[in-house]
């Protein structure tokens, strides 16, 4: 199966889907509490031996400097008094430009983005609207809609914050999370599987767009689950949620989640895909396959 995907066709989506993930907006209930999680999702892009190692990690040097702040590529900024200063933004686009010193990628974290003041923000925009290859930005705000539009839309959007007012049939979300079991117990062999699986139901780009915002919730709310991030969840079937991805890694969680959101946003933003191709790039990706 895999040679169907090696055209050009195809590398061209993999090119395009990969310039799209430099940048993060992360929404969270609570910074404080929701730091843990971000803060394995800076390991996942730093860390090369974090993914492939599940959750057993624990005695790699560069998560550990992580944990304890001591990882020179991994930059954390926050504000300054009320707000985040321009001066700061500065000096962080200066450090970045010095390249890392330990061969890895470079993260840098904004807590509470919402308070850059406008000059700061200016600042930030420029510097993402040239992403450099191997520098990655995660904003995290309890407010989103306090951050600049135009930042907005070069991001991509991680929410923990989970709606609870639409409406879902539980017979669906079963079946996305028994995708989601799926995918983590098996590997290569479940490709034609996923792919089926998923195509039989959805079809048009809206529906494949409508179950990948489905996939988010059901993941968010397995995360906040997890990191005890959130109390009082009114997502109707958590217990479901936890029944079957209770075993799931939390690095694997985020792993999923990732491509989820890319693959969404690049659907929302690309009209006129080649759909089966997406979704043969989607099922690799998410199974982990190498393809060179
Ligand atoms: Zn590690």
């Amino acid at each position: 199966m895999l040679d169907d995907f090696k055209d050009n066709e195809f590398y061209e989506y993999a090119k395009n889907l990969k310039q799209y993930y430099h940048a993060y907006i992360f929404e969270v209930p609570s910074i404080q509490a929701s730091f843990k999680f971000i803060l394995a999702f800076a390991k996942m892009l730093i860390c090369k031996d974090h993914y492939t190692n599940h959750d057993k990690c624990l005695d790699c040097n560069i998560c550990h400097l992580i944990d304890e702040n001591y990882y020179a590529d991994l930059k954390i900024i926050e504000p300054d008094g009320t707000f985040i200063k321009k001066e700061q933004i500065q000096t962080l686009e200066q450090e970045l430009s010095l390249k890392s010193s330990n061969d890895t990628n470079q993260v840098y974290i904004i807590k509470q983005a919402d308070k850059m003041n406008a000059s700061a923000s200016n600042s930030l925009l420029k510097f993402i609207e040239e992403p450099e290859p191997g520098i990655y930005a995660i904003l995290v705000t309890e407010n989103k809609s306090s951050i600049l539009p135009t930042i907005m839309s070069r991001c991509n959007l991680i929410t923990l914050n989970i709606k609870s007012q639409e409406k879902y049939e539980e017979e669906e979300i079963k079946n996305l999370v028994s995708f989601l079991a799926f995918l983590n117990k098996e590997k290569e062999n479940s490709l034609p599987y996923l792919k089926s699986k998923f195509l039989d139901i959805y079809k048009t780009r809206d529906e494949i767009i409508e179950a990948f915002n489905k996939l988010e919730i059901i993941i968010s709310n397995q995360i906040n689950i997890k990191y005890e991030i959130k109390n009082e969840l009114n997502f109707p079937f958590c217990d479901i949620i936890k029944a079957s991805l209770g075993d799931i890694a939390i690095n694997d969680l985020i792993f999923y989640l990732e491509i989820i959101i890319r693959f969404k946003n690049y659907l929302i933003i690309t009209p006129n895909l080649n759909i089966n191709l997406l979704m043969d790039r989607f099922v690799i990706e998410i199974s982990r396959i190498e393809v060179s």
